[in-house]
């Protein structure tokens, strides 16, 4: 969870260099204000040995559009970033691990507008395990409902993962565990349920799947695979608006994101969800989930990139 990580090396603007020299000058733009975009991408192990990315064109598209979104652009093809992804796997000897392209402002003006101050990028990858812990996993985890607000739609552009946007995540994050509590989740500005501080939401009640839309949270990539699955099994998925009383009443509620993976929700604000623990929709898609990034699921194959 919060280990130290170093690996051997790290692709740098275009190459691969030792990992201890990969520096940046304190005057690098994104360190003061924070417009820099930024993906988090898992490469598992497959039943067969070979080690596979997932979804890796679906990250690497929206590395772009939140690039993009940001007047940033980004001085590499997605096909070379890719490939970078690929090459730091291989460089790092991992078979498991998780993927962080960055790009950011490098030094030049400081300032508001960046100019024409260089667009750079770097690609690291280190070994995870599980980002909410293995216990979590299994018997859930313990969220409050954040006193942050999620930002405005017009203050934080959900289609991308702009790097000052995370402040507003931290904050929640940090308040949550100074409480006790593993993970926050977070409301909107209207005071709708958004999405938790690095993950989608999902409730089941009688049977039906619900998550909030798209407006006002990020357009998850395990939000969709998951729903997608969902749907496969025959499984009906709403995608409405979530009040948080809807949440203390939910029969099961978990959270989907890249590091997070399918995590259930035992409980909220000292109120038990369900019988709190984990519960069979939430079991289903979970083992539905880690079936396709093992490669047991042939249907889903193409949802993997084999390094
Ligand atoms: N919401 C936020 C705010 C996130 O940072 C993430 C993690 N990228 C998610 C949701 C989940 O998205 P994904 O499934 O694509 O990792």
């Amino acid at each position: 969870m919060a280990a130290r990580v170093h690996g051997e090396r790290i692709w740098l603007d275009g190459r691969m260099i030792p990992w201890d020299e990969a520096r940046v000058h304190v005057l690098t733009h994104t360190l003061h204000y924070g417009l820099g975009v930024f993906e988090g991408i898992r490469c598992y192990r497959t039943d067969d040995g070979r080690s596979a990315v997932f979804r890796l064109p679906e990250h690497i598209r929206r590395l772009f559009e939140s690039a993009h979104i940001n007047l940033m652009q980004i001085p590499y093809t997605r096909d070379a970033i890719s490939q970078a992804v690929l090459d730091s796997l291989r460089e790092n000897a991992l078979l498991e691990g998780y993927i962080r392209p960055l790009a950011f402002i490098g030094d030049g003006v400081m300032g508001l507008n960046p100019a024409d101050n260089p667009v750079r990028v770097a690609v690291v990858a280190w070994a995870w395990g599980k980002y909410l812990g293995e216990e979590g996993m299994e018997r859930g985890i313990r969220c409050r409902v954040s006193s942050f607000t999620r930002h405005h739609v017009n203050a934080k552009m959900q289609k991308g993962k702009t790097c000052g946007d995370y402040v507003n995540s931290i904050l929640a994050k940090r308040e949550a565990l100074l409480d006790g509590y593993d993970e926050a989740i977070l409301l909107d500005a209207t005071g709708l349920v958004a999405e938790a501080s690095g993950e989608n939401l999902f409730l089941v009640r009688d049977g039906e799947i619900k998550t909030p839309p798209l407006a006002n949270v990020l357009e998850g990539i395990t939000r969709s695979s998951v729903i997608e699955l969902a749907r496969d099994k025959g499984m009906t998925v709403v995608e409405a608006p979530i009040t948080r009383d809807e949440l203390y009443i939910a029969d099961e509620i978990f959270l989907t994101g890249t590091a997070a993976e399918v995590t259930p929700v035992r409980e909220i604000d000292h109120r038990q969800i369900g019988p709190g623990r984990r519960g069979p929709i939430t079991k289903t898609l979970q083992d539905a989930f880690f079936d396709v990034v093992a490669g047991r699921d042939r249907k889903h194959e193409r949802w993997l990139t084999y390094v």
